[in-house]
C-alpha cells in the first residue's frame, strides 16, 4: 500500500497520509456504509448500481453525500489512472470523524474515502464448501438491511472466524430457520429449470443478485423464484451457488452435510457472468 494513491474528502493523498480520528464515531459504533466494485479491463462493472446503493445506506445512516455521481465516476476512474490498475477493487466507504465521540454522534461531519486495490478473479476448483454459521442473522427490525453497513461484518467477521477448519464460507439462518446468505455472498438454489433465491429482507439486495435475476437467468431461459426458503428445505434442491462483486459467481458443492451436483445452469452461469463483465 506504499505508493498507493487514495481520495479522501475531495483529496488525492498518499495511502500514508489518509489519518483518520482515532475516535470516529463510525469506528466505536459500526456507523460507515460503503460500495465495494470491481473494475475489469479498467471498466467498473455496475458503477451506476453501485451509487445508487450508496446513497440509499447512507441516507439509512444520515450521511451526508455532497458529492455527485459524476464526481464520484470521475474519481474511482482517475484513482484507477494514477495507480496503474485495470483489474481492481474499489472501495467507497463513508464514515463519521469524531466530532462527539458519544454514540449520539451529534454534529458528526460524514467523511469520504476511495481506495483502489489490485484484484484478480478468485478460482475455488470443484465448488464451495459451506457450513452453517454459529450465529443467526437478526429479523429485520433489528438490523438495517437495507444499507450496505460495517455493522453487518461483525457478524460476518465472528462466524467466518468461527468457521470449520476446511470451509470456505458460512451460511447464515435467521432465528427462524430461513436461509439469509453468506459472510460477503447472496445464495442461489438451483432445482431443474429454476433459481431460488430468498427475498430481501434479511440479507443485503446484491447488486450481482440483481444481475442474474433480471438479465442473466432471463437471457439463458432459467426461471426464477425470489421467496423464504427453510434450512430444513435446501436438501431438496440440486446445486447451489453464492453471488457477489468479489466472488463473483462460484458453485457450491456442499452445506454442512448436504452436497450439490455439478450443475450445467450454475456453470453456463459463471460463464455468461464473466462475458457480461468482461463486454462491460
Ligand atoms: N451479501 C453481503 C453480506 C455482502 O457483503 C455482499 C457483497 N457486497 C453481497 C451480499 C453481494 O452483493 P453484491 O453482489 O452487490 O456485491
Amino acid at each position: 500500500m506504499d505508493n498507493n494513491i487514495v481520495w479522501l474528502d475531495g483529496e488525492y493523498v498518499a495511502y500514508a497520509d489518509a489519518t483518520i480520528a482515532p475516535l470516529s464515531h463510525s469506528l466505536s459504533y459500526a456507523t460507515s456504509v460503503y460500495e465495494g466494485m470491481r473494475s475489469y479491463h479498467g471498466v467498473i462493472f455496475k458503477l451506476d448500481a453501485h451509487l445508487a446503493r450508496l446513497r440509499q445506506s447512507a441516507e439509512v445512516f444520515g450521511h451526508d453525500i455532497s458529492y455527485s455521481e459524476k464526481i464520484l465516476c470521475d474519481v474511482c476512474y482517475e484513482l484507477l489512472n494514477i495507480n496503474a490498475l485495470v483489474e481492481a477493487y474499489v472501495k467507497i466507504q463513508v464514515f463519521y470523524d469524531d466530532a462527539d465521540v458519544s454514540f449520539m454522534g451529534r454534529g458528526c461531519r460524514s467523511r469520504f474515502l476511495i481506495t483502489v486495490l489490485p484484484m484478480m478473479p478468485r478460482v475455488i476448483l470443484g465448488g464451495m464448501e459451506l457450513f452453517i454459521s454459529l450465529w443467526r442473522r437478526p429479523p429485520a427490525n433489528c438490523h438495517p438491511y437495507g444499507a450496505k453497513t460495517s455493522s453487518t461484518y461483525a457478524l460476518s467477521y465472528l462466524s467466518f472466524q468461527a468457521r470449520p477448519k476446511g470451509a470456505d464460507d458460512v451460511l447464515f439462518l435467521s432465528s427462524e430457520g430461513e436461509v439469509c446468505e453468506a459472510s460477503g455472498a447472496n445464495i442461489f438454489f438451483v432445482k431443474g429449470n429454476t433459481l431460488v433465491t430468498p427475498t430481501t429482507e434479511k440479507c443485503l439486495a446484491g447488486i450481482t443478485r440483481h444481475t442474474i435475476l433480471k438479465e442473466l437467468a432471463p437471457d439463458l431461459g432459467l426461471e426464477t423464484e425470489v421467496r423464504t426458503i427453510f434450512f430444513n428445505e435446501i436438501n431438496n434442491f440440486d446445486a447451489a451457488f453464492l453471488c457477489g462483486t468479489a466472488i463473483e459467481i462460484h458453485a457450491v458443492k456442499k452445506i454442512d452435510d448436504i452436497h450439490y451436483l455439478e450443475s450445467r445452469h450454475v456453470n453456463r452461469l459463471v460463464e455468461s457472468y464473466k462475458n457480461m463483465v468482461m463486454r462491460s
